[in-house]
């Protein structure tokens, strides 16, 4: 068996290493200075001067001002203090969000479901787009709270965000017209989209906005909620009064520092090595398809650039990633073993996959590490491996 260490990774949907740049940034805060941010001598004066300018770093590439960003420790938690932060001021009103989203949206609207709150789940198109007709359609005079992905996790489509924004702003004008008082909050998933995809909040026109470091090869459990100046928020954690009192606690000050590195990076970074897995990703399509009898999950050309999602008929999803991480490849499938039973994916049973073939799906994601001699690699071993499984099934 080839060394772990020699494994050509294609997972990058699901964790990413973090950048040795990264790495040495946060150095500093963990032993020298890790004062808190809040004491009075200078030492600790100088640890907030970091924190501030982390907040600053991280404000400027979303195109928002510092106080409008709120530290957490990651992605689930920024959704969740979206969705529950403004449920607690208007427990009464609607909350949409769509079928396609991450579990920490689904899962948080499973749980406003269940204590009798009013939701509805916009479904995506068969290619991985949500309309954002539907999703204006959904909204009624009683809904406050609109939550739509940038980008898919599982099939990298990319979500119509800006469109989506316009038509919540027509909906605002007409309440103002017609004397609702009520507001309507927009919130986007955008921890898969750094990498590729502008940030900028006011050309988004979302209200709400969650980051985090783990996707963008920054540290795990660190993340951020932009919080447009003026939104109606209550906390989830309650304490110091920390981040504008919206997240009490000691504040992570490596992990603010890692996720600011972090994310200026992926900005810095966004257009080449947008091109560079885009070409890669494609090459990886071209030399598979000519081998295997695969069927891409989602829209093509609305995509992340370093995803492939596809399914392959007649083919266990998991006993493929356990085969291909044998022959020295990471990757990841669209169902996963639960309590022992195997459950298909809710976002290729969304865009309208039988379980079958979401449970024959494979996902490969590129990163920065991904190279052309790894992609000829993968085009030559995987088809071999799918193979082996075909001949041995049953
Ligand atoms: C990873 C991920 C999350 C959850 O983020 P954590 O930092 O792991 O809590 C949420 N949404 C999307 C789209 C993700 O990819």
């Amino acid at each position: 068996m080839k060394p772990k260490n020699t494994s050509i990774y294609l997972d990058y949907a699901a964790a990413t290493p973090a950048d040795p740049a990264v790495v040495k940034a946060m150095a500093p805060f963990w032993n020298q200075q890790f004062h808190n941010p809040s004491s009075l001598y200078q030492a600790a004066k100088d640890v907030r001067l970091v924190l501030d300018s982390a907040r600053r770093q991280i404000a400027q590439v979303l195109g928002a001002k510092p106080t409008e960003i709120i530290f957490t420790a990651g992605g689930t938690e920024s959704i969740n203090l979206a969705v529950m932060g403004v449920l607690t001021n208007y427990p009464d009103k609607k909350f949409v969000t769509t079928n396609i989203e991450h579990e920490a949206v689904l899962a948080t609207f499973r749980e406003l479901e269940r204590r009798g709150h009013k939701t509805a789940i916009v479904p995506a198109n068969p290619d991985g787009l949500v309309s954002p007709e539907a999703v204006a359609e959904a909204i009624d005079d009683e809904t406050v709270f609109v939550s739509v992905m940038l980008a898919n996790n599982e099939i990298g489509t990319i979500q119509p965000v800006a469109k989506i924004a316009q038509l919540v702003a027509e909906i605002r004008r007409r309440r103002a017209a017609s004397g609702n008082p009520l507001p309507l909050y927009l919130h986007t998933d955008a921890c898969q989209a750094a990498g590729a995809l502008d940030l900028s909040v006011a050309r988004l026109g979302v209200d709400l906005l969650t980051l985090n470091g783990s996707k963008i090869y920054g540290p795990k459990q660190t993340g951020i909620l932009y919080v447009k100046a003026g939104t109606d928020l209550k906390p989830l954690v309650y304490g110091g009064g920390q981040e504008s009192g919206l997240r009490s606690g000691t504040e992570n000050v490596p992990g603010s520092v890692g996720l600011a590195t972090a994310l200026k990076l992926a900005a810095e970074q966004r257009t080449s090595e947008s091109r560079r897995l885009q070409d890669l990703r494609d090459q990886l399509l071209r030399g598979l398809h000519a081998k295997l009898d695969l069927k891409v999950n989602g829209s093509l050309t609305h995509r992340l650039p370093n995803n492939l999602n596809f399914s392959l008929p007649g083919i266990d999803g998991e006993m493929a990633v356990l085969r291909l991480d044998h022959a020295g490849i990471q990757v990841s499938t669209g169902s996963a073993c639960s309590t022992g039973r195997v459950e298909p994916s809710h976002v290729l049973k969304a865009i309208g996959l039988s379980d079958e073939a979401a449970n024959g799906s494979l996902r490969l994601t590129l990163g920065r590490s991904t190279t052309a001699s790894d992609i000829e690699t993968v085009i030559r071993i995987v088809p071999g491996v799918i193979a082996d499984l075909r001949a041995t099934k049953g």
